[in-house]
């Protein structure tokens, strides 16, 4: 079992308006068997239906117009994801692991608008809800909150999913021996 710890960054406005949400960056690190790190991927995405990013969109994340521009669409980006999954697994299952259920809903929304399967979703689990089960807190917390709680530094830019699924690694690899599986597994 590889466990691919994954974080998305999308389309989205200040209003929090109802506009169809697009990624614009697909941020992973491999984890291997053994309970290493094993590598990582980062791509930009292409958005369609509001190809143009808002001044908030970009305060937010970090990521300009002209990264976006120059960057594959979601099936082009897609394919690269699933190819490196695929490198990394070497014939093993894959598990894919991000903070709270957001990722996994905004991959099958992508998938969705282009025609693109969605059962290579499947296996997948929310570190977020997990680690509060593990942490015995009522409720779930942000990513920034539980470095905090566990005494690390959050590396690189906040909302940039490429450093934020590394932050999220950290806290995988502290409780690597803890977190559920899911049953198909
Ligand atoms: P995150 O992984 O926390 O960086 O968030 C993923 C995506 O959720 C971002 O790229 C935004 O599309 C959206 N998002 C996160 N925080 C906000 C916010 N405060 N207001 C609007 N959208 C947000
Ligand atoms: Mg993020």
């Amino acid at each position: 079992m590889v466990y691919v710890i994954v974080d998305l960054e999308a389309t989205c406005w200040e209003t929090r308006e109802n506009r169809a949400n697009e990624t614009i960056e697909i941020g992973a690190v491999c984890i291997g068997n053994e309970g290493k790190w094993v590598d990582e991927f980062d791509t930009f995405v292409k958005p369609v239906t509001h190809p143009v990013l808002s001044e908030f969109c970009t305060q937010l994340t970090s990521i300009t117009q002209e990264m976006v521009d120059d960057a594959p669409l979601f099936p082009e980006a897609l394919d690269d994801f699933q190819q490196w999954i695929n490198n990394c697994a070497n014939g093993d299952q894959y598990v894919l692991c991000s903070w709270g259920y957001y990722d996994r809903v905004q991959f099958k929304n992508d998938c969705l608008l282009h025609n693109l399967p969605t059962q290579w979703l499947a296996s997948h689990i929310s570190l977020k809800h997990q680690y509060a089960d593990i942490k015995n807190m009522r409720r779930p917390i942000g990513m920034k909150k539980a470095l905090q709680k566990e005494g690390l530094f959050l590396s690189g830019t906040h909302h940039r999913g490429i450093d934020d699924a590394k932050n999220i690694a950290d806290i995988f690899l502290i409780y690597q021996d803890f977190w559920t599986m899911p049953p198909n597994n």
